[in-house]
């Protein structure tokens, strides 16, 4: 007699079971695991190393391996706990930010000709699908302040074809969603967050990501936590559609129902204006326990990088050429994902690249990844004039390549921060001396 196995056919105790994990790990694999996540060299390491494993080995004879590895217990216990933080109900962890995303496209069955308005600055992640299914994007130009979408120019481009908004609270500074919900609500457009920065602002009282139809959170290695190098939350504030993300989630299937239902009644999923059929974007139970264990942490995590944040833009208040990250008020709470350094051009005496130069110089890492999407190649290649549309977004062609670069704000020592600090005010002076 086995034990009971806790996969989906579960049988009881059965004379002859049929396991849900088809190998188990083994002291080995165990190892090379701690080896990856926890690294070293020399002797000593090597004798720490060879303790553990003497201690694996013998945990192993007493030990049992899980029954299950994808999603079980602990994915819905990293749910449950994403909701608490959240104030949600609908929490649905998924591979990564970019699938959550698709679920939502999903939803609102976009199609070749439909529109969906996007923010002139973003990482490629939050056009991938509309671009994948030839839906048209159109770009918002951005709020010179905070790089975020401009609700004033989403107004002006929405046109009857549009079918979603996508703000993105880039480097975790909420947009201005009261502006964006109206509008949406205005014209029946449906909302996605892309809130990959953004797990734990705040606006207005609200989480960031629970205000529109879809948020979708990442935990891709670089964000303020991780689930183990990827993952994603997926909310959604659609009455009745938050059970209907667990499906999405897995090709439709309803584990609520008997075997011989999901297994067969496998239904499309209603989006809102006709079914659609889901893809597979599953997690592991051990992405899940990475995600509980930094989750436990994420005020401190957040209060950390604020305080950086609040030292920076101190310290820059001293020259007043360089317009420092805002660090929000009782409405407006971000994440400090990144810290957003921007320089007035005609007071520092020359533009943003000077000052890029100048820092790389000193060898203070900037975070280049948030440029001018209608620059990107892949939208060139997919027919968009560049040109034509950088006509509309003049605000970001201004502060792209004149005003605005990224700083890193975490896993730095008071020495390194203190650094960067004292090289953006040298560069800065040095600017203004004209050299
Ligand atoms: C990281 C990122 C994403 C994608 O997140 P994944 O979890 O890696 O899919 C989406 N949008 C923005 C703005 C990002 O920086």
């Amino acid at each position: 007699m086995g034990k009971p196995t806790n996969f989906r056919y579960n049988t009881g105790v059965a004379k002859v079971p049929w396991a849900a994990v088809g190998e188990n790990y083994n002291v080995n694999d165990l190892m090379e695991i701690i080896k990856f996540l926890m690294q070293g060299e020399g002797k000593e390491y090597d004798d720490a190393i060879a303790a553990v494993r003497a201690q694996i080995e013998k945990l192993d004879e007493l030990s049992t391996p899980p029954g299950k590895l994808s999603l079980d217990k602990n994915v819905e216990e990293a749910e449950e706990a994403c909701n608490k933080f959240l104030g949600s109900d609908s929490s649905t962890f998924v591979a990564n930010a970019t699938a959550g995303f698709e679920i939502a496209y999903k939803y609102a069955n976009l199609k070749p000709g439909d529109e969906v308005i996007v923010p002139a600055i973003t990482f490629v992640a939050t056009m991938a699908y509309p671009l994948a299914v030839g839906a048209k994007l159109v770009f918002a130009d951005v709020d010179p302040k905070t790089i975020n979408m401009d609700p004033a120019d989403v107004a002006r481009k929405i046109t009857p074809k549009t079918k979603m908004i996508v703000p993105v609270h880039i480097g975790g500074y909420p947009v201005d969603m009261e502006s964006i919900m109206e509008l949406a609500r205005k014209h029946d457009i449906i909302v996605l967050e892309d809130a990959a920065h953004a797990f734990g602002a705040m606006y207005k009282g609200k989480m960031i990501g629970t205000i529109g139809d879809f948020g979708g959170y990442s935990f891709h290695e670089v964000k303020n936590i991780t689930s183990l190098g990827e993952g994603g939350i997926l909310t959604t504030s659609i009455p009745g559609f938050g059970p209907e993300l667990k499906r999405a989630r897995f090709l439709g299937l309803d584990f609520t129902c008997p075997i011989k239902d999901w297994l067969y009644n496998i239904t499309p999923i209603q989006g809102k204006y006709e079914p659609f059929v889901a893809g597979n974007s599953s997690t592991t139970e051990l992405q899940a326990i990475g995600l509980k264990l930094q989750l436990e942490r994420i005020d401190k995590i957040i209060a950390e990088r604020a305080a950086a944040a609040k030292y920076l833009t101190e310290r820059f208040a001293e020259n007043d050429a360089i317009i420092p990250q805002d660090l929000g008020n009782d409405d407006i709470k971000p994440t400090f994902h990144l810290y957003l350094l921007q320089i007035d051009p005609a007071k520092a005496g020359g533009d943003i690249q000077t000052l890029k130069r100048k820092l790389a110089e000193r060898s203070v890492t900037q975070i280049a990844h948030f440029g001018p999407l209608y620059r990107f190649k892949i939208v060139q290649d997919m027919g968009y004039d560049s040109d034509e549309i950088a006509k509309t977004c003049p605000n970001c062609e201004e502060v792209f390549y004149k005003r605005f670069t990224h700083l890193p704000l975490y896993g730095l020592t008071d020495e390194q921060l203190k650094y960067m600090a004292d090289s953006v005010l040298e560069a800065v002076a040095e600017m203004q001396a004209g050299k």
